[in-house]
């Protein structure tokens, strides 16, 4: 499953190629991946693609509706119209991916070999046609991921992000939140803990094994045994490996595709994940492959003792 960076590479680049385009036509292949009605999308246009934990968010132009339904005065009716502005949401789950064609391939999520070939195929899902001709395709083989179109402020009711922890790239994330929220968790190992989306949201396997060892922190440590310091240190850790993470386009295995269809190579600059038996980059001591909480766990003996 992509991490935080897989998917903020994923919103930089989609970014780059729909911000501004009108959509035209949504065609859904698979009812079980799309949620809502997919007629509110026609005719409304891409404002900004933002990112919360690994949910992807195209925010949409209000219908032209409001508008028609005031023609005399659109200033003075704007306070009473209606709000029907409606954000557009991913979720691409073990294998989604968003395939934007526009004559040129950019890919983002989980790379299978058909993504080059003709689309749509069988893994095909929904297919967004936008005003200029180009198409975004969000295919997805094991079909967990999903589109959904919401209200906005239907978004704000239901409170989709209700219980996920602090964006950790965001000013408002500190060590001492990372302290509190991980202190419920007292006598987990620390890196079980951080893998907890409501301690810090959209951290995965990858990012937890890569923040304790940038912050010098055995994984195993329970986190009710740590002291300011390592708390400060993890916090630190946490951020520095999120941002490697998208300075180098992301990880997830080799399995990941960037919206600029680069592969993503994190992992030939992460420090442990996926090194085990392998030198230490620090000490050089041999890394080490361990289980907690039924995840793969790699850290250095030595670095993190
Ligand atoms: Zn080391």
């Amino acid at each position: 499953m992509p991490e935080l960076p897989e998917v903020e590479t994923i919103r930089l680049g989609l970014s780059k190629k729909i911000i501004g385009l009108k959509i035209k036509g949504v065609e859904v292949i698979q009812p079980k991946s799309f949620l809502g009605d997919s007629k509110r999308l026609q005719g409304r246009k891409v404002l900004k693609v933002w990112r919360r934990a690994k949910i992807l968010g195209v925010e949409l132009t209000p219908s032209l509706r409001a508008k028609r339904s005031n023609p005399n005065s659109e200033i003075a009716s704007l306070p009473s119209a209606p709000r029907n502005d409606v954000v557009l949401l991913f979720h691409l789950k073990m294998t989604g991916q968003l395939i934007y064609d526009n004559g040129k391939r950019f890919i983002g999520g989980h790379p299978t070999p058909d993504m080059l070939k003709a689309l749509p195929n069988s893994h095909t899902r929904v297919i967004f046609t936008f005003s200029n001709g180009s198409k975004l395709y969000f295919n997805d083989q094991r079909r967990f991921g999903w589109v959904k179109v919401m209200q906005s402020e239907e978004l704000r009711v239901q409170n989709l992000f209700g219980r996920l922890g602090p964006e950790p790239l965001e000013k408002g994330f500190t060590w001492q939140i990372l302290k509190n929220n991980l202190l419920r968790h007292k006598n987990m190992p620390v890196k079980v803990a951080i893998l907890d989306q409501a301690v810090v949201s959209g951290i995965g396997n990858i990012y937890a094994s890569e923040a304790c060892f940038d912050a010098g922190i055995d994984p195993r440590t329970k986190v009710g045994q740590m002291i300011d310091e390592q708390f400060k240190a993890l916090h630190s850790g946490i951020v520095k490996s999120l941002k490697a993470g998208i300075k180098y386009g992301g990880a997830t295995r080799a399995h990941f595709v960037d919206a600029e269809g680069r592969k993503g190579y994190f992992l030939d600059y992460a420090y442990v994940y996926g090194k085990d038996k392998k030198p230490c980059k620090v000490c050089g001591s041999e890394i080490k492959k361990i289980q907690l909480g039924g995840r793969g766990t790699f850290f250095c003996p030595a670095c993190q003792g």
